[in-house]
């Protein structure tokens, strides 16, 4: 498993970057296709392929499916294993994507492995998407991603886990991105200052207002974390924009936020308002995830190992698969830390474990 982890972490896969992460694609599906997986692959215009590899046994047609669900982009451009290299040092696999989510394909691969090897007779297909830009959004993947979830009895999300226990993800905030963008009137800060309309005088007070808005008990927030405007200090500033987080636990919240965002009104007389955006990921409640859970539970008791659940505050394309209805577990991929950081790296000693919990989990759905 780790010399696969390794093959798959040295090709390197920004989101970003067409031609190096369609390489990475052209390695994953030769090696689902070595495994006798049907492979289909959607070519994209700017972002690397999506990968849809489908696998049932030979002597019968399966009238469901499963769908296993993941993504082999990164947030690192090209480059960045040069200066942090694939490495094993005192039982962990560091290296840049290793964690989100490298070492999670890698365990699909071996749980696959796995499957066939048992000669498991599996009820359903298993269908598995590998996609290529969920770190940027899932622009081009989510309508895929939905085509194959709204067909499925169940999702399983390769996404990492949470903390050095491996916590499955069991709910997760939806999550939104918002410009409130504000124009003015410029005028000369000195000579005719009546004649101005301060535009980020009015993104300030608007600021103001939005931030009481912000519920940490109920988990709904909002962050206004970019801000740019003004031209001159002696210019009345014409235009100024913030660019927001948003976030919430309940689709209830989602919209509400959402709704009061589209009906802001301008506070200072002549200014006027733009907003864009919204959320982009939808909430995924516990309710789609709690059966899979107590499954993937009482499976991991009788291997001996103990597995329990968390909420995570960001999202996942788990979130559009939940938010279709389909039972959704989030959370199967590697026990690791430092997704998005230098010092990205997964446990090596979970990958069976955690491969073999994916199997158990196809074997019985
Ligand atoms: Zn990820």
């Amino acid at each position: 498993m780790v010399e696969m982890l390794r093959r798959l972490t040295l090709f390197e896969s920004p989101s970003l970057e067409k031609i190096p992460t369609d390489r990475c694609g052209s390695f994953l599906a030769a090696e689902w296709k070595k495994r006798g997986a049907h492979v289909t692959v959607f070519p994209q215009k700017h972002r690397g392929a999506h990968l849809r590899l489908a696998w049932s046994p030979s002597s019968f047609r399966p009238k469901s499916q499963l769908l296993v669900l993941g993504h082999y982009d990164t947030v690192y451009p090209t480059g960045t294993l040069a200066r942090t290299p694939f490495r094993i040092s005192a039982g962990k696999a560091f290296g840049p994507g290793t964690f989100d989510m490298k070492a999670g394909i890698i365990q699909a691969l071996f749980a696959l492995e796995a499957v066939q090897q048992a000669r498991i007779k599996l009820a359903k297909q298993i269908v598995i998407l590998w996609t290529s830009d969920e770190e940027i959004g899932s622009e081009t993947s989510r309508k895929l991603i939905e085509k194959e979830a709204a067909r499925s009895d169940a999702v399983f999300v390769l996404e990492p886990s949470l903390g050095p226990r491996g916590l499955l993800k069991t709910s997760r905030k939806g999550v939104g991105e918002a410009e409130l963008i504000v124009h003015g009137l410029a005028s000369h800060a000195g000579l005719a200052p009546e004649k101005g309309i301060n535009a980020i005088h009015e993104l300030a007070a608007q600021i103001v207002r939005i931030e009481k808005w912000k519920d940490l008990r109920r988990g709904v927030t909002i962050n206004a974390d970019i801000i740019e405007g003004g031209a001159r200090t002696n210019v009345i500033a014409e235009s100024a924009k913030a660019t927001l987080d948003l976030r919430v636990w309940r689709t209830a919240d989602m919209r509400l936020l959402e709704k009061r965002l589209y009906a802001l009104k301008p506070i200072h007389a002549g200014a006027r308002l733009e907003i864009h955006g919204g959320f982009n990921r939808p909430p995924l409640g516990r309710k789609h995830s709690a059966a899979l859970f107590a499954r993937a539970k009482a499976l991991a008791a009788q291997m001996q190992l103990s597995l329990d659940e968390a909420a995570a505050g960001g999202g996942s394309d788990g979130s559009f698969t939940a938010a279709l209805g389909i039972p959704t577990l989030d959370g199967l991929g590697a026990v690791g830390d430092g997704a998005h950081s230098s010092h990205e790296h997964v446990l090596v000693k979970t990958m069976p474990d955690r491969a073999a919990l994916l199997a158990a989990l196809l074997a019985t759905s």
